[in-house]
């Protein structure tokens, strides 16, 4: 049994500025050949969550079969992919597919909510290719991001596809795991699965909820009791990525089953009640100025979040925004906070300045220049760092040339690039432990909720604008049909869009 496994992990927001180059992916730690190999054989774990592709290998192996390698291609949430870096991909893909046929699968992991600057349906363009080179017969199963773009396209092409079932993702493995056995399953024992995906009019952001709580717990909790009683093989919910501009998909459900019927019925069923939830997902916000007073008076020991997931870079957004630390300034406050930043050209500065020195300069803003104004800091360098830094497991991350500023009470760390923003593992690798500050800024949607769990539950949500702010009626949508909650706030009729591929 040949399976070529791979991967294409990139999650766009199409409202954040710049593009996103092979320079992005080459940071992140992108493998290919040998490389993939070994990346998905170790114990490397992204975001603290063993990953798909590791899930996968260890599924085919485990199961006797030869894994051949299709590279595993992975970058930061970010702005639209350059479209020849998709291009490269595929065609490396297919050449290794054609080089190593017959296969009786492909597994990948596919985050699913991807666009370039020619695509709007990268991961559809993607298992077309495939499914082309590697004939009628193989199987195809794909692990995916729960805030996938599942298009018509994708389910056609595959026979399988599995997304994360949690939010903050905590099952990213498990996730890897689900796609792979079905898929041998097929393989191995001739089981016959019907998936059917429903799409459904919606964009949610994701700042407005996690599956720990409701409405999204009770639907999870549901599709997993129809998995245990047997009346599924699998389900899974997808809100797509809200700031992803595309003509295709919307939010989806899967439910896979032997029996056509029953995945059609629940399938249906369950995009009903997503639909159905819609005014439930919103989330009280407080203003930057409201949390800085809210931490000044706090004394629970426990450190106060200011979430600002406008400015997320997990949702693509530049984490450019200086908000903060101006008002910081402007109401001299003496708070110790403790934030991060993305400014190339203030870290340079740093570095040419040198630790210890005096700076004085413009902070932020770089690349959200419509969204933003920068602050003026008058500061001390802290420290400088090359900006490689150990995340353990032995992964490492590359954030580029890097700096800590102090101004006031407040710590700044400037990256080229910051990366783990969800992670308290971002301020530690600095040097600088969340939890012995006042205030710190988070620039993530839910995600950072699982990581900051042990230090805080004082987490508040700001009022900030970004590229991933939560009003998406003040972004200029295009592509997106205006039927499209909350565009508009139409009837609703659950019904099948695509039926996955049976061997
Ligand atoms: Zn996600």
């Amino acid at each position: 049994m040949k399976i070529l496994l791979g991967g294409f992990h990139q999650e766009i927001n199409t409202f954040a500025p710049g593009t996103t180059t092979y320079e992005q992916f080459r940071a992140a730690g992108s493998a290919m050949g040998e490389d993939m190999l070994r990346l998905a054989a170790s114990n490397v774990r992204y975001f603290d969550s063993r990953d798909a592709l590791r899930a996968e290998y260890q599924e085919i192996v485990k199961a006797g079969g030869e894994v051949v390698s299709g590279g595993y291609m992975l970058a930061q949430a970010g702005a639209i992919i350059e479209d020849h870096v998709l291009k490269d991909y595929i065609k490396a893909l297919v050449d290794t597919i054609e080089r190593n046929l017959p296969l009786d699968g492909v597994f990948l992991v596919l985050h699913g909510a991807a666009q370039t600057t020619a695509s709007e349906d990268p991961e559809g363009d993607i298992v077309k290719a495939v499914r082309d080179a590697v004939g009628e017969r193989a199987v195809i199963a794909v692990a995916s991001d729960l805030h996938s773009d599942v298009t018509p396209k994708w389910v056609e092409n595959v026979n399988i596809i599995c997304g994360y079932h949690t939010y903050p993702h905590v099952d990213i493995f498990e996730t890897g795991c689900r796609a792979a056995k079905l898929g041998l399953r097929i393989l191995k024992e001739g089981l016959v699965p019907h998936m059917a995906c429903v799409n459904i009019p919606m964009l949610i952001p994701p700042s407005e909820y996690t599956t720990n709580t409701p409405p999204l717990s009770g639907l999870m909790q549901y599709g997993k009791s129809l998995v245990e009683s047997g009346e599924l093989l699998d389900f899974s919910v997808y809100l797509m990525q809200a700031w992803l501009d595309v003509g295709t998909g919307g939010s989806a459900i899967i439910a896979i089953s032997e029996d056509k019927g029953k995945a059609e019925k629940y399938a249906c069923e369950m995009a009903a009640r997503l639909y159905a939830m819609r005014y439930e997902f919103k989330k009280k916000l407080y203003s930057v100025d409201e949390i800085i007073r809210i931490a000044e008076r706090n004394t629970s020991g426990k450190p106060v979040i200011l979430n600002d997931f406008a400015d997320s870079s997990n949702a693509g957004a530049a984490g450019d925004s200086a908000e903060v630390i101006k008002r910081i300034i402007e109401l001299k406050s003496d708070i110790r906070a403790l934030m991060y930043i993305n400014d190339a050209e203030a870290a340079d500065l740093c570095h040419k300045l040198g630790a210890g020195s005096t700076i004085t300069t413009e902070l932020g803003a770089k690349k959200s220049k419509n969204l933003y104004t920068p602050a003026r800091i008058n500061g001390v360098v802290k420290a400088v760092f090359d900006g490689i830094m150990s995340m353990g497991h032995d992964h490492w991350a590359d954030m580029g040339p890097s700096a800590v500023i102090e101004v006031r009470n407040t710590i700044i760390i400037v990256c080229h690039e910051h990366r783990y923003n969800g992670n308290p593992r971002l301020y530690r690798c600095f040097g600088y432990d969340p939890a012995d500050f006042d205030l710190v800024v988070v620039k993530a949607c839910s995600s950072f909720r699982a990581f900051y769990a042990p230090i805080t539950d004082l987490i508040y949500p700001a009022a900030t604008k970004g590229s991933a702010s939560s009003d998406l009626l003040s972004f200029n949508f295009t592509r997106v049909p205006r039927s499209f909650y909350p565009f508009s706030d139409s009837e609703f009729t659950p019904a099948v869009s695509a039926w996955g591929r049976q061997n």
